[in-house]
């Protein structure tokens, strides 16, 4: 497992100054820049240098935050990096996640096939949650490591990218996006405002943990649950053609 900042995988292909990211639904702010990238690999060496959570410190294993594009001013935030997604150097590639790539795959959008195409990836806590003497396991990571790591580095990512759209998986990133503990059936699916300007859509993350709470928001199964992916992202991929006007 390469650490961040040491494999060309690692890092961010952000190419918009933080101004330009804020404006990313004007394509007048389109132009590439450097001052984002530039930023976020500097957080993202700051982050291989971090031991600011013990209990992360005896196995620890860096995240697979931080890969994607900035420029469209979009954000997929899961929770926390699992087992296979560090074995392969990519975020959203657990079993459970990756359905998030099968269903921009299924979109068939000659410039977007990956999730790096089109959104700005990373996870609430960047280091690998794993249980007591289990180091390739997955746990949900603590309270105190959720609220250090968001202090310290998905607040400056949000203010760097500057998004307008913000996805985010599963009840953690939800009520840490939100600010408030939050039901995620109420909220699923639905386009919340962020104090700061942007809006986040929650969604329930696909696990069969939740069983009970994704056949009441409708999505009994994962195909069911692909599809709908797949309908978001649609809507996205317009938003963002969109900001390119078309030659006359
Ligand atoms: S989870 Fe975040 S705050 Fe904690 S050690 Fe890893 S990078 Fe640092």
């Amino acid at each position: 497992m390469a650490e961040i900042g040491e494999s060309s995988t690692f890092v961010p292909t952000a190419e918009k100054s933080s101004r330009s990211a804020r404006s990313a639904d004007n394509p007048a702010h389109g132009h590439p820049g450097g001052r984002a990238g530039r930023r976020l690999g500097a957080l993202l060496r700051e982050i291989a240098g971090c031991t600011q959570c013990p209990s992360l410190a005896p196995h620890r294993q860096f995240a697979v935050a931080s890969h994607g594009v900035a420029r469209f001013g979009l954000m997929l935030i899961g929770e926390a990096p699992g087992r296979v997604s560090l074995e392969q150097g990519r975020p959203f590639s657990n079993p459970r996640s990756a359905i998030f790539r099968d269903a921009l795959a299924a979109l068939e959008h000659p410039r977007f096939r990956e999730l790096e195409d089109l959104f700005y990836l990373t996870d609430l806590v960047k280091c690998h949650p794993a249980p007591a003497g289990r180091s390739t396991a997955n746990r949900t990571p603590s309270t105190h490591e959720v609220a250090t790591c968001v202090a310290r580095f998905l607040t400056r990512e949000l203010a760097t990218v500057g998004p307008s759209r913000v996805i985010a998986v599963g009840r953690l990133a939800t009520r840490h996006l939100l600010g408030r503990p939050v039901r995620m059936a109420a909220v699923h699916g639905l386009w919340c405002r962020h104090p700061a300007g942007f809006r986040v859509l929650p969604l329930m993350h696909p696990s069969p943990r939740n069983r009970r709470g994704l056949i009441q928001v409708g999505l009994p199964s994962p195909e069911a649950y692909r599809r709908y992916l797949t309908r978001v992202f649609r809507v996205l991929t317009r938003h963002v053609d969109g900001l390119f006007p078309e030659c006359a």
